[in-house]
């Protein structure tokens, strides 16, 4: 196939300072999970990318000095020698591509607290950033810089930059974004300082400016600089000389940077749940970058779309195309435009479960891509599975998991047939894609069933219910049951342990109202799941003009949202939907008129009008198929997703691929990786000596 004329301008080369990249593709900084601890890891997962086609592939954060440790968040280095052999795996694996290699030079100032450095937090004025986040939050709090402190954050910039340069990255970054320290003394929030640093713009540019020429003159102009910069903040903020604060800010900084990366100021608007913001939502804080500075401009958006991007480029927003999410989901997604493939592109659901695994400190793990993180340590490559078998797999249920199976195993070789129950193939994503912004995860099952449907050797059955006699008479060599997970009615105790289930009139859970039960208003949910479901069907019964009142023995709405920046943005859904919610209260019982709670700590008794309640607690794995299958002396029987674990997509997807890429098998043993050494290893006890 060959590429259509429209995406051509997505391949011109851009001049970035003393660099060219080969393309507009830029897979702009983001966090992995992956730290120097894991070079191997790293530098496959990154070198991925640039396999794909991406013309630049970046690091996440990469601290330039003890001061900035982000622990118990997973981080790079560059403070010494090893740091720099680290470094290095992953600059050849990019350069193995022909792809530029840039590293995030990173300080975090107050928004790094130094859990494990014990170093002093570094601000301009002593205001902490995000105090009242739970992930962020610390006793301590950040101490005033002093001139030499600011002498200091230069000179290790410096030294971080002749590392980088020695480790081979091609394009060096200075990080004015995201709260952290640069970022602080641009807003005057943060900086309240009187000498040259702080008061006006001009003064609170200026570290920003020193730091841009330190980098620069410490590689001699041999690396291209980028300065990294959100303006959301900026730009909501009136200034006299400019239309905005963020005008200001870029005019003076015009022709600092060789480049620009332009974004948001928190992570729940940078990199925003599809559920509340569409692709291309930075394009109102920054579009008017390009009008300010000729030099070239990469920003983000959640960009799956080659058209989207083609237009971000005529219309003079961008000059690269910028991607963190779509490149995790896709690490191929150039390639395939480039190959005129674009309907092959695994595109990005905006789910953020990527985000929840930096929030968790683990490698990345993504819904659509279950072999990210896994391309070094599994052996796990996202296009190319090795063709190794004719046998024949029956998959019964056509959900995640079964379609994730059938696809792997397809391109593996094998004669695949699915057989789904209902009248369509998608499993869960059939219901809850259709709850209130949900729409975007069908591309779970949109992909999948569009690479299935060019296999000839893979049949899918929609309305095939199978029984034991049915798998039996079929006669595969492989059986594989991903037949999913079912909601319970239990409630649970204080603690969140599930207890018995409640048996009352008009209870429901997430399955009724899939298959279509009507619901009486005032209705109450009660969520103990603590992941979406329980709000999304709060926004859906909202939708449906009831009265309705989430309950939580949570202290905050779908608090695990935490973890996919979707928390905030729920509570605002929320208010805005009128819908009334409490915290920190289980169900006692329900009589089909009133809910009976109790205060999760004092075991104070309230109570809520309602005539219907739906529970959203736990989910019950297990398959009648299966254990009926057990005994049968099968050649090769499975049970996988769901119906094995019950959990998020993520973890369907990625149980089904390990099922199939492993079907048949002899396991193999995964590779370990292990950091570089110091110096010569020390010897317990002479380190104090
Ligand atoms: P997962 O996330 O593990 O893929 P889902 O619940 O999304 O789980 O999908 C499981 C699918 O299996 C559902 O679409 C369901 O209709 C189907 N299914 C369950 N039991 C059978 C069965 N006996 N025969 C065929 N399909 C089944
Ligand atoms: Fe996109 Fe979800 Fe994958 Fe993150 S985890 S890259 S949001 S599909």
């Amino acid at each position: 196939m060959t590429r259509s004329p429209r995406f051509d301008v997505l391949f011109d080369p851009v001049r970035i300072g003393p660099k060219t990249a080969k393309n507009r593709f830029f897979q702009v900084p983001h966090a992995s999970g992956m730290t120097n601890a894991n070079p191997y890891v790293r530098a496959a997962f990154r070198g991925m990318k640039a396999e794909g086609g991406w013309g630049v592939v970046s690091t996440g954060a990469c601290s330039v000095h003890p001061s900035s440790d982000d622990t118990p968040f997973p981080f790079a280095t560059l403070w010494d020698e090893a740091d720099l052999r680290a470094h290095r795996v992953m600059t050849d694996a990019v350069h193995d591509h022909g792809a530029l290699a840039a590293v995030e030079l990173w300080h975090g100032g107050a928004a790094a607290v130094n859990r494990t450095s014990r170093y002093a937090p570094l601000s301009p004025s002593g205001v902490p950033w995000m105090a009242t986040h739970v992930g962020f939050m610390s006793s301590a709090r950040p101490k005033v810089m002093d001139a030499g402190d600011i002498r200091d954050l230069i000179r290790w910039h410096t030294e971080a930059a002749v590392r980088a340069e020695r480790a081979g990255f091609d394009i060096l970054y200075v990080y004015a974004g995201m709260g952290y320290l640069p970022y602080q003394f641009l807003l005057s929030d943060y900086n309240h300082r009187t000498d040259a640093y702080g008061g006006s713009v001009r003064n609170r540019v200026r570290l920003t400016e020193e730091l841009i020429d330190a980098v620069r003159e410490a590689t001699g102009g041999r690396c291209a600089v980028a300065l990294r910069i959100s303006l959301q903040e900026l730009r909501a903020r009136a200034s006299e000389t400019a239309p905005s604060e963020a005008h200001e800010v870029i005019t003076l900084l015009a022709d600092a940077p060789d480049l620009f990366d332009v974004k948001m100021d928190y992570s729940a608007t940078d990199c925003a749940p599809s559920r509340f913001a569409p692709e291309g939502s930075h394009e109102p804080v920054v579009d008017f970058v390009k009008t300010l500075t000729d030099k070239p401009v990469v920003g983000v958006g959640r960009f799956t779309s080659p058209d989207t991007m083609a237009s971000m480029i005529r219309r003079g927003v961008l000059d690269l195309i910028g991607g963190a999410r779509p490149s995790i989901a896709d690490p191929f997604l150039p390639n395939k435009i480039a190959e005129g493939r674009e309907d092959d592109i695994r595109e990005c659901i905006g789910c953020n479960m990527c985000i929840a695994s930096w929030h968790d400190g683990v490698w990345v793990r993504c819904t659509q891509n279950p072999t990210a993180g896994e391309e070094w340590r599994r052996g796990w490559h996202p296009e190319i599975v090795r063709k190794d078998s004719e046998g024949s797999v029956l998959i019964v249920g056509g959900g995640p998991a079964g379609l994730e199976a059938a696809l792997t195993l397809g391109r593996r070789g094998f004669d695949v047939t699915v057989a789904e129950a209902q009248r369509e193939l998608g499993g869960r994503l059939l219901w809850e894609t259709r709850l209130p912004g949900l729409r975007q995860w069908f591309r779970v099952a949109d992909y999948r069933l569009g690479q299935l449907r060019k296999m000839p050797h893979v049949s899918l059955h929609a309305e095939s219910p199978m029984e034991a006699s049915d798998v039996r008479d079929f006669g595969a060599d492989h059986v594989i049951v991903a037949t999913g997970a079912r909601w319970t009615r239990n409630l649970c105790g204080a603690n969140e342990i599930p207890s018995g289930p409640l048996d009352a009139p008009r209870v429901y859970t997430p399955d009724d109202i899939a298959a279509g039960v009507a619901i009486e208003g005032p209705v109450a949910v009660f969520d103990f799941d603590n992941y979406y479901m329980g709000s999304a069907i709060a926004e859906h019964l909202a939708a449906l003009g009831l009265a309705t009142t989430y309950i939580t023995s949570a202290g905050s709405a779908q608090s695990w949202g935490v973890m996919t920046n979707e928390q905030p943005l729920v509570h605002k859904s929320f208010l805005k939907a009128g819908i009334a919610y409490r915290t920190l209260e289980i169900v006692e019982g329900f009589d089909g008129e009133t809910v009976r709670l109790s205060q999760v700590f004092t075991g104070e008794a309230r109570s809520v009008a309602a005539r219907a309640l739906v529970i959203v607690g736990q989910r019950a794995g297990g398959s009648a198929l299966y254990d009926a299958l057990a005994g049968e002396g099968l050649p090769s029987l499975s049970l996988t997703g769901d119906a094995n674990a019950p959990g998020a997509i993520a973890h369907a997807v990625y149980q089904a691929h390990r099922t199939a890429r492993e079907l048949g098998t002899v396991a193999q043993d995964v590779r370990r990786d292990a950091p570089f050494a110091m110096r010569n290893l020390l010897r317990y006890g002479e380190a104090a000596q």
